[in-house]
């Protein structure tokens, strides 16, 4: 029996776009296939997308969506719970029968103020990584500790900077700039804390247990792994397991919130500087979109929804728009060079470049997971031997954020990009 979505109501949604073979085709080839990595996995026509399987070792088709479907395929992931998300795709790979799909509420309606074009836009801040306090950054690994030991020609002692305090910073002015606009602005986590709403530390004594024992009940985690994750010190813990479970948390957060845009804010370090115990004299930005999808991230259904909203919405063009204006924004106010993909051997070698100057395709889980178009920005090199004096000082003050004048810089980059995204 053919098999029928009925969703009327849920094409009312903002993300229901037409979308033609000659769009869809060019998106794969141009921000997804990475190196035709997923050539024998997926198939576009003008009339359906196969995906194809090669469990027992022969290719099986896997699903098929036919054009008339595509459309509502987008607005139904960007409306559903990803369990509802998931069962849809089932029913669907499964045929058969016809079915209903129960419509949650509308969406909200915005205001609607004279002097505020943006307020009816919804925004999601994500303040990259988590440390508050030196002792954080270093268990998440994301601080530099210059010495006059390792690096006689410091300027001072030592120097110590964390990531996470930048980021935080950053997000906090822009956020209050942002609403100023009228727009409807939150972020993923507060200040020194994991996007589960509390500290590492809390999460560590109150949900590492429960959490471990959970994922033992649901078998995705064996009894072995759960008692080598169980006796682990929190330092390796955090790399082994947190990273990456705290980021799955982070895009539940950006996506309960369904966002227009999310923006995500980082501070880069040159790679080539390793163990960063000293300054370096190279400064880039940059900003991630997604793209160069891998034929793993395919492997589960999750991994399938994720790659078919990426193909059928427009996220990943918005995304190149928007990340392009921040490049010129960042390189423009902090008098930094645009990267290109010769500076880095991360962007040479898992990136593609697109037409927007630093603008790069990067499998990031973020990139894969936000159903929004985002702005992934990495404003400039922490490492670098004026910047990481800059980062240091504490001579600005701004909407009550005390900081120094390369994050009000940087806070005021994604803020022109955003407001001139969206200015028509
Ligand atoms: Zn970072």
């Amino acid at each position: 029996m053919r098999f029928i979505l009925f969703i009327s109501l849920l094409l009312i949604g903002k993300a229901g776009i037409a979308q033609t073979y000659e769009q869809v085709k060019k998106r794969f080839d141009k921000y997804l296939n990475y190196k035709g990595g997923l050539d024998k996995y997926v198939d576009i026509s003008p009339e359906q997308i196969t995906l194809y399987e090669y469990k027992t070792g022969k290719k099986e088709t896997e699903l098929v969506l036919s054009k008339n479907e595509w459309s509502s395929f987008v607005t139904l992931c960007k409306k559903l719970s990803p369990d509802s998300m998931q069962k849809i795709y089932e029913k669907k790979k499964a045929k058969g029968s016809s079915y209903r799909i129960e419509h949650g509420a509308p969406d909200k309606m915005l205001c609607s103020i004279p002097g505020k074009p943006l307020c009816e836009k919804k925004i999601m801040i994500d303040p990259g990584h988590m440390a508050g306090t030196m002792q954080m950054a270093r268990i998440e690994q994301k601080y530099l500790h210059f010495s006059q030991q390792n690096c006689p020609n410091l300027k001072l002692d030592s120097l110590d900077i964390a990531e996470g305090i930048l980021t935080f910073q950053t997000a906090s002015i822009l956020k209050k700039m942002l609403e100023e606009k009228g727009v409807t602005v939150a972020l993923t986590r507060k200040e020194n804390a994991t996007s589960f709403g509390c500290t590492y530390e809390e999460w560590i004594k109150n949900h590492k247990k429960r959490t471990l024992d959970s994922l033992l009940k649901i078998k995705k985690i064996v009894a072995q792994k759960h008692k080598w994750l169980m006796k682990m010190n929190k330092g390796k813990f955090f790399v082994e397991f947190f990273k990456d479970f705290e980021l799955l948390q982070r895009s539940r957060v950006i996506n309960t919130f369904k966002p227009d845009l999310t923006v995500i804010i980082h501070y880069n370090v040159d790679e080539k500087n390793v163990p960063w115990e000293k300054p370096s004299n190279k400064d880039l930005c940059m900003a991630f979109i997604p793209g160069c999808v891998l034929n793993d991230n395919l492997e589960t259904t999750a991994g399938k929804i994720n790659f078919l909203r990426l193909l059928l919405s427009d996220d990943v063009d918005k995304s190149e728009k928007v990340s392009g204006l921040l490049v010129e924004e960042l390189s423009k106010n902090l008098d930094v060079p645009i990267a290109k993909s010769s500076d880095a051997t991360y962007l040479n070698e898992h990136c593609t470049a697109t037409s927007s100057a630093g603008v790069f395709c990067r499998n990031l889980a973020l990139c894969r997971l936000v159903q929004s178009p985002l702005m992934y920005g990495e404003c400039l090199y922490q490492d670098h031997e004026t910047e990481c004096y800059e980062l240091l000082k504490n001579t600005e003050n701004k909407y009550g954020v005390q900081t120094n004048k390369r994050v009000v810089l940087a806070a005021e980059s994604f803020y022109n990009a955003i407001i001139r995204n969206f200015t028509p």
